[in-house]
This record gives structure tokens, C-alpha cells and sequence, in this order.
């Protein structure tokens, strides 16, 4: 029987040995062999990446982290998912598994500010070349493609700022081209969009935010199709990375409720946004919500859901008094992350932050990005509505 995604996301582990709902968290370096043959048959298996769940030695996981690689396996489709620390390290794994000295990546502008560090700084004393696109050209992208381009790297909408770009345009031309894909899909999950069905290689989400959903949990996921699996298992092997049972247990807690948060999130979002589109304040919404817009036909194209992270475009002479603004709401907290059950907000100069070739903001113009959480919206309209009063 083929089960939908938000059964698998409630499904327990039946085949379990320890009977309980939930799977236990097996905490584990040495992991017993009951012969010397059985444990040189495992090591010949892994050397062979015969079956993606052998395992022999706790860093490549235990029965709890293979739990959630099962679940995720089928929620992204993927023919394996790789799982890491954080979030970024997914985003590095995922990087240092393809490219090799004299490669080039061509990289959409907009991306997680750590990973363009990690391309632009690190990358380069390894002779990797970074091309950064402009996310809203197509064409742009196409002319950055060279001989030498090894990875097109994307984060679909970018972080911030929100640009939205035509996937299936980007993996036409890889495929034409030969060269791999990778997406970051954080904002999205593969709860609402599903990139290794529609042809990447690699997608990327980090884990702490939407699926742990509560703000207390780090993990990256790297999902992965039959194509570069060898690749990044053996990059994966030699890095180290491992995410904690611990952690991946409270990522399979919070993964139960992924469908029901994630349709809460976008629904109070929605209603947060039309409170906002109305207010002489706000000057834009950075958000795939206006119908008559290129971002919205592009991610109704792709994406079956949007979630609660969005930002706002604030123009005022006085940046203190945007400050005073995100001060003043009571329900938001002010930190990074999201993807918690919490509304947060934040204040953020993405050109200040970093490289933005292709971003401009205008003299007096703020962007505070918001992530709406799980409260009632009427008190999170009341909480904004009090608070833009202090912009001037
Ligand atoms: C937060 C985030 C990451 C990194 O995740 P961590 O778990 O914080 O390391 C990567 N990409 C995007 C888009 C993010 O928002």
C-alpha cells in the first residue's frame, strides 16, 4: 500500500525490537559483532556501499538515526539521506562532495550567508571557483556556465530575500550540460517541495529548523539520488559528520507534526501578510503571495506550500526607530533561526551581511525578516500593528 507523506510522518517503527511507539535512543561508538566473520562481512558491505543501511561503528549512526534516514528516505524520495550535525555542515558535505580543485560552482546570489563563505574564502585556497548569478535571470545563470562549472548551487527562495527562480529551467540545463545540482530547501522542507523528484542531485535541508520545529535541537539532512550517493558517502566517511541519536530522536518527534505545523505556519502567514500589505508602513513584502507576481507563478509552479518565514521591506529616515519597532513586538523574539513553534524577528542588512551583487536596497529602505510562529495571528497583528506605530 502506498502510503501518503503525512502517514509516513506518523507511522512508528513496527519492525522495532523494542516494542515502544517511538524508537528508543541507542547511544552507541562500538556497535557488537557476534563472529569475526559477521564483522568482516559488515566492513566488506560499507566498503561496497552495497546496502545503505550497514552500519559498523557509531559514527555512521545507530538504530535511532536510521530511523529518521528511513523517514526522510521516503519523504524526499531520496535513494539516501545523509545526516549531519547542523545545518551548514549538510550545506558543506554537500559542496565538498562534488567539487575538486579547478572546478567552478556557479551559485545563486542570496544564499545562506556561511555558505558563501564557505565558497567564496574557503574554497578558493582549494582553487574552486565560485560564480555567483543573479537569481532573477535565468540568463544570467546560463552565461556563468564554463566547461570547468562543476555544481549549480541554489537556495530556492534565497535566504532574506526571497527571489524565486525557475527550477525547472535550472535543471534542464544541467542535465544538458552534464553538470550536478544542489538545492538548499530549508524554507520550503520537503514537506512542501520535493527536489530530487523534479531532477536535482542533492537536497539540502537544515533540520533545526522546520523539523525539530522547536528551537532546541541542530541537524542538517542531506538528501541524495543513486548518481553522486557514492560521492558524498565517501566524503561523508572521511569528514566525520554525525548527527546524535538524541538529536535525531527529537528530530523524529518533531517530524510527526511537520504536516500540521507547516499548513499552520502558511495559513498564519497568510493572514499576517494581508494585515501587513495594508499598512502605509510597509513598504514591500518579500514573500510569494502577490498572484500578479513572478515569484508567486514560480512557486505555485514548484512548490505545493509556502511556510512562515518572510521579510519586510521598512522605509524610514530613522533606523533606530525600525529597532524600536522589532523592540517592542512582545510575541516576536528577536534572534536567528526560525522554524520554531515561536514567532521571531530580526533586523538584517543583507548587503552589510555580505556579498549581494545582485540585491539593492534603497536610501531610508530596512529589512526586518519575520518568522511567524504558531500563536493565535489575531494577537501576533494586535503585537505588530502596536509595535510599527513606533517607526517614523
Ligand atoms: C539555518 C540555515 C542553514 C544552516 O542551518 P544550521 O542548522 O543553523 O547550521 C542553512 N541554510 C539555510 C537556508 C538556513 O536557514
Amino acid at each position: 500500500m502506498e502510503k501518503s507523506i503525512k502517514s509516513y510522518l506518523k507511522h512508528s517503527a513496527k519492525d522495532f525490537i523494542s516494542r515502544s511507539v517511538n524508537p528508543p535512543v541507542v547511544r552507541a561508538s562500538t556497535i557488537l559483532f557476534k563472529t569475526m566473520q559477521e564483522l568482516r562481512k559488515h566492513q566488506k558491505d560499507i566498503a561496497k556501499k552495497k546496502d545503505v543501511d550497514h552500519w559498523d561503528y557509531g559514527r555512521q549512526g545507530t538504530q535511532t538515526t536510521v530511523q529518521l534516514q528511513r523517514l526522510l528516505r521516503k519523504m524526499e524520495g531520496a535513494y539516501q539521506v545523509f545526516l549531519t550535525p547542523t545545518g551548514f555542515s549538510a550545506v558543506a558535505l554537500s559542496i565538498m562532495s562534488l567539487c575538486r580543485p579547478g572546478d567552478e560552482i556557479v551559485i545563486s546570489d542570496g544564499v545562506y550567508r556561511p555558505t558563501q563563505k564557505l565558497t567564496d574564502e574557503l574554497l578558493k585556497e582549494f582553487n574552486v571557483k565560485t560564480i555567483w548569478y543573479n537569481p532573477n535571470s535565468f540568463l544570467d545563470l546560463k552565461s556563468k556556465i564554463t566547461k570547468k562549472t562543476k555544481l549549480i548551487y541554489v537556495e530556492n527562495p534565497g535566504s532574506n530575500t526571497f527571489e524565486m527562480q525557475d527550477l525547472g529551467k535550472v535543471i534542464s540545463l544541467a542535465k544538458r550540460k552534464k553538470i550536478y545540482t544542489a538545492i538548499d530547501n530549508t524554507w520550503a522542507t520537503a514537506y512542501f517541495f520535493k527536489p530530487l523528484k523534479l531532477g536535482f542531485d542533492i537536497s539540502i535541508t537544515s533540520a533545526t529548523k522546520y523539523y525539530s520545529g522547536h528551537s532546541d535541537v541542530m541537524g542538517g539532512t542531506v538528501a541524495v539520488n543513486k548518481k553522486v550517493y557514492k560521492k558524498v558517502w565517501w566524503y561523508n566517511h572521511v569528514s566525520g559528520y554525525r548527527l546524535s541519536p538524541d538529536d535525531a530522536y527529537l528530530i523524529i518527534r518533531g517530524l510527526r507534526t511537520l504536516d500540521l505545523r507547516m499548513d499552520k505556519h502558511q495559513e498564519n502567514t497568510k493572514k499576517i501578510i494581508n494585515f501587513l500589505r495594508n499598512q502605509k508602513k510597509v513598504h514591500k513584502i518579500l514573500y510569494p503571495y502577490k498572484t500578479s507576481s513572478k515569484e508567486y507563478k514560480l512557486w505555485k509552479k514548484y512548490y505545493s506550500g509556502a511556510s512562515g518565514l518572510v521579510s519586510i521591506i521598512i522605509k524610514s529616515k530613522s533606523r533606530n526607530s525600525v529597532y524600536r519597532f522589532v523592540n517592542n513586538l512582545e510575541l516576536f523574539g528577536i534572534g536567528y533561526s526560525w522554524g520554531g513553534f515561536e514567532s521571531l524577528a530580526v533586523y538584517t542588512d543583507p548587503i552589510e551581511l555580505g556579498r549581494r551583487p545582485y540585491f539593492k536596497l534603497n536610501k531610508n529602505e530596512h529589512l526586518v525578516r519575520l518568522h511567524i510562529g504558531l500563536e493565535d495571528p489575531k494577537d501576533l497583528i494586535n503585537d505588530l500593528k502596536k509595535s510599527l506605530k513606533f517607526v517614523k
